[in-house]
């Protein structure tokens, strides 16, 4: 039978674009918050969203009539000329109000600045009542009980609660990033998990959102080009996450995923990560496109956007990203004659030379070990106590494949002397891919640990802390004993013995990026792999760190037990080899 749908159906067909799970509805309300004017938003939820949130603003509020209109499909305000060209309010499809209602039990009380008195409407599955008179401070709050309780299919996909607020927490993020001048507060059963004070300054907004370390790894980007601006912070090549989450797009004050933004974004960062392609670069951007140039109507969510022109915007992203970060002394520094290593065994990456660039810069970033005088002299003081001595290796005593080290330079390379070349091995490489073989080996074993007598505390938020400690028994079968500390900090006590212990911070941050990128039913056991590589990387020797002779030569004699030392984990090599008759040849002897 051809028949034209109920509005409550379309309503609920409607509600599956738009509503996807509370962190999609609650993006819907605040956006409204913001479109109302409000300068303080408050948002609470319980059960991570599931059963109960509310958003209340201080906005301009609603009448009685405009209430009872404003649940109904296709009611806004904001086209006032009916024209989709200039959209300047962040909604305008006028669906999110009723969509949201005809899934859930939704209650609106609102007063406008200039009335006495408030008025309340309920709206249960797309069925709206009469509006009552309540007394009501300005503004508005949207209460919103019981998502999907009319349609159960939905209901089966939300996730765990600690998912589902993870997500609010990231919608309420980025929306806050973009308005600096809007308080921002969000509340799990009385949890307070944001509370963000309004400030002028958008680069405060933006650390209270990444977090404070950002402000000292990060670099303010400014520019304009035919009418396009862009401004915002991008974050040092050293300075990367585990995952894509803390790339904050924006267009026209609205967040944006947009493959182009960040394919222009990676290929700005190209060649200058220190971590070949896992690492990911944290940064802030905003885009202001004329309004004639940008499409934002492309998805329900509007998370998607269309330029006009699409190579330009990519251009300038690209230069301006690249040029804040040459400025500040991190162009490309390839030193290596690539002709004269023509002939080498393993041709090196010429990313390799930038990653002690960058050490030698930000200090604070890297755990260097402080180079006193003291402490170099100390070095040599090892050669000459050296029990082997293996300078000169005694006559017909085979030197080992890897060689014997002679030193260390750049505090980041081995140079080693073999049979018939000379070895350069990159500490930090080597270590790492060590480090991972031992870790895949030892899986099921019980690992050995170390205990830190002094137990490492370290900031995360809430909702990490809780992550965390939901894994605290799969991460105790793999060395790790970690208890919370408050609700935004975990204390370790306790690490695999494998790992360096210079940089456990940045090794907990990376788990908990990792582990959020895993479903809740996801077993660790069964994603070793990933964890391993991750937590080796972050657990290895830094590049940075001095060396004595004793280490270097007991990281070669390893590097030869194990089968695949001469790649690191993310493919690159570990070590390079100059063959003396290569060298010869350069210098004109053969
Ligand atoms: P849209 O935002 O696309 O206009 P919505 O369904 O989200 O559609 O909202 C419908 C209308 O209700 C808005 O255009 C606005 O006039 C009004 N409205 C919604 N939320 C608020 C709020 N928090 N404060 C004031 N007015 C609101
Ligand atoms: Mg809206």
């Amino acid at each position: 039978m051809l028949r034209l749908l109920p509005q409550t159906l379309i309503n609920q067909i409607a509600a599956g674009e738009v509503v996807e799970r509370p962190a999609s509805a609650i993006k819907e309300l605040v956006e409204n918050s913001i479109d109302a004017g409000a300068n303080r938003i408050d948002i609470r939820i319980e059960q991570g969203g599931k059963s109960y949130f509310s958003v209340t603003d201080n906005g301009k509020g609603m009448t009685k009539d405009e209430l009872a209109l404003a649940v109904e499909r296709h009611a806004t305000s904001k086209l006032p000329d009916d024209n989709l060209v200039n959209i300047t309010f962040l909604g305008f499809r006028g669906e999110a109000l009723p969509s949201i209602a005809s899934v859930a039990k939704m209650k609106i009380t609102s007063r406008p600045h200039e009335t006495p008195s408030g008025w309340m409407i309920e709206v249960e599955g797309g069925h709206k009542k009469e509006p009552l008179p309540v007394p009501a401070t300005y503004g508005t709050t949207v209460e919103v009980r019981d998502l999907f309780y009319t349609t159960p299919a939905r209901l089966k996909f939300l996730k765990s609660e600690q998912s589902e607020q993870m997500a609010v927490r990231e919608v309420v993020d980025k929306l806050a990033m973009c308005y600096p001048n809007i308080s921002f507060s969000l509340e799990n059963e009385n949890k307070k998990l944001i509370s963000y004070p309004a400030t002028e300054n958008l680069f405060e907004r933006v650390s209270m959102v990444i977090g404070h370390e950002f402000q000292d790894n990060a670099l303010p980007v400014q520019t304009e080009h035919d009418g396009i601006k862009l401004s915002g912070f991008v974050g040092l090549p050293t300075y990367t996450r585990a995952t894509s989450t803390d790339q904050y797009l924006y267009v026209n004050g609205r967040s944006v995923k947009d493959k182009v933004l960040l394919g222009a974004i990676r290929g700005a960062y190209q060649g200058l990560m220190g971590h070949g392609s896992d690492g990911h670069p944290v940064l802030a951007l905003f885009l202001s496109v004329p309004y004639d140039q940008v499409d934002v109507n492309v998805s329900p969510a509007k998370t998607e956007v269309r330029f006009a022109d699409a190579g330009r915007i990519r251009g300038l992203l690209v230069a301006s990203i690249r040029n804040v970060l040459a400025e500040h002394g991190h162009k490309t520094a390839t030193t290596l004659n690539i002709g004269a290593l023509g002939s080498s065994e393993q041709k090196p990456t010429y990313t390799q030379p930038i990653r002690h660039n960058y050490t030698t810069s930000y200090p604070s970033y890297f755990p260097v070990t402080p180079t006193t005088k003291q402490e170099s002299f100390n070095l040599s003081d090892s050669y000459s106590v050296k029990v082997e001595k293996p300078i000169e290796p005694v006559m017909d005593q085979q030197l080992p494949p890897l060689g014997l080290a002679k030193a260390q330079i750049h505090k980041t390379y081995i140079v080693s002397q073999a049979e018939d070349a000379i070895l350069i091995v990159d500490q930090h490489a080597a270590h790492e891919r060590l480090t991972y073989e031992k870790m895949m080996q030892s899986i099921g074993e019980k690992p050995q640990t170390q205990l830190l007598l002094v137990p490492e505390i370290i900031d995360l938020k809430p909702e990490e802390v809780s992550l965390l400690t939901s894994r605290a028994e799969e991460l105790k079968e793999m060395g790790w004993i970690i208890e919370p500390f408050g609700t935004d900090c975990v204390a370790v006590r306790e690490l695999p013995a494998l790992l360096d212990k210079a940089d456990i911070k940045k090794t907990i941050q990376d788990l908990v990026d990792t582990l959020k990128t895993f479903d809740d039913t996801v077993l660790l056991k069964d994603k070793m792999k990933d964890i391993c590589a991750r937590m080796a990387c972050h657990g290895s020797i830094r590049a940075g760190r001095m060396l004595t002779i004793e280490e270097m030569n007991a990281l070669l004699r390893q590097m030869e037990q194990c089968g695949t030392s001469g790649q690191c984990i993310h493919g690159r090599p570990t070590y390079i080899t100059l063959k003396l008759e290569d060298i010869e040849k350069m210098f004109g002897r053969k």
